[in-house]
């Protein structure tokens, strides 16, 4: 952030606020831990704050400190409506285009307030007073923490704080092992233990509450994977007849795009999960090295996100949809393999 979008945002701050805090649908930990930490700092500023999520999340973010005071755009959607309207100022976290705020958009695009965007994927759009965007940073998470420095206020991180930044941090960096985990990453981290944040309670409570079901769908997930060693890829299905064999639940696919890129010499992994409610085939692309899976997901399936990271849709059956993505795949061929 520079110093004339801090000394905005300082004078905003320095008057009472309405503040409502957004996350992306579908919010992942980053996006909630994010949300959580900057609503309990904004708190400890005697700030009016909100957190609104555009849909629900899975179980295994709801223990996050401060997670009640989350309003499910869907289910509690007057509540949410009324603070929005009165909202003067608005932090859209863990995004940077309004599209991916769901039916949030429509009310986002014609409101009058003080944006603030905090956020670390690709090609940002421009819709906010305040932009703080930096695609090098592992998570939302470590740039909050840049975020509360820059205002001067570290000794305001307690132990909820704390912990919600560490979730989101662990999160987004495969627990702190992907390309953008910093030398930094790891000071802040640290800097977070020392404040309170749980380490091994927050890794206990993340991934270590397996359901058998969840891990059915892994074996399910992991039968069906098609390995195309020419092009480097590997590719798992999940039709909505499996989700529904084996009792899903939210969140019960996460992680699982990951395996792909376990299997030695793959640089390209993808998962496809049929989502019959909404028509679509949701999708997450996952790559090692430097094959751009934002710049795949941009292009051909109406998507977006990192680097190594990123997610898109079809609006195609899925059998339409993998003949569609073997079709694409051919064009890669020379990129797969450089
Ligand atoms: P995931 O595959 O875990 O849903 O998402 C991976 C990354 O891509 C995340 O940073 C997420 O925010 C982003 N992402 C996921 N789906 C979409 C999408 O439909 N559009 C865009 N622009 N980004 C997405
Ligand atoms: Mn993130």
């Amino acid at each position: 952030m520079n110093l004339e979008d801090i000394a905005t945002v300082k004078s905003i701050l320095s008057q009472p606020q309405k503040i409502v805090i957004i996350p992306h649908k579908n919010p992942d930990g980053d996006a909630i831990g994010s949300c959580l930490g900057l609503y309990c700092f904004l708190k400890s500023l005697k700030q009016e704050v909100s957190v609104i999520a555009p849909n629900d999340y899975p179980k295994f973010l709801k223990w996050m400190p401060k997670n009640e005071v989350v309003l499910n755009f869907e289910k509690e959607n007057s509540q949410a409506k009324k603070r929005l309207e009165e909202a003067t100022v608005i932090f859209t976290l863990d995004f940077n285009d309004l599209s991916r705020t769901g039916q949030l958009e429509a009310i986002l695009k014609d409101k009058q307030a003080d944006f603030i965007m905090i956020d670390h994927h690709q090609q940002p759009k421009d819709y906010a007073r305040v932009t703080y965007s930096d695609v090098s940073m592992s998570s939302t998470c470590e740039m909050v923490y840049n975020f509360i420095e820059y205002l001067g206020g570290l000794d305001k991180i307690d132990a909820s704080i704390a912990t919600n930044l560490y979730t989101g941090i662990m999160t987004d960096t495969g627990s702190f092992k992907y390309r953008s985990t910093s030398s930094r990453t790891h000071k802040v981290v640290s800097d977070l233990i020392d404040r309170g944040a749980d380490n091994m309670e927050i890794h206990r409570q993340v991934f270590d509450t397996n359901s058998p079901s969840r891990l059915h769908l892994l074996g399910v997930a992991l039968s069906n994977m098609v390995i195309l060693q020419e092009y480097k890829t590997a590719y798992i299905t999940l039709s909505q007849d499996e989700l529904d064999a084996n009792n899903f639940k939210k969140g019960d696919t996460e992680g699982f795009v990951n395996y792909g890129l376990t299997l030695e010499g793959i640089v390209f992994a993808v998962i496809f999960i049929e989502n019959k409610e909404e028509g679509i085939i949701k999708i997450s692309f996952r790559s090692v090295g430097d094959f751009s899976v934002n710049e795949f997901a941009r292009k051909h399936f109406n998507g977006g996100g990192h680097d190594n990271a990123a997610g898109g849709r079809s609006d195609t059956n899925m059998e339409t949809t993998i003949e569609n993505f073997n079709e694409i795949l051919k064009t890669y061929k020379s990129k797969l393999n450089p």
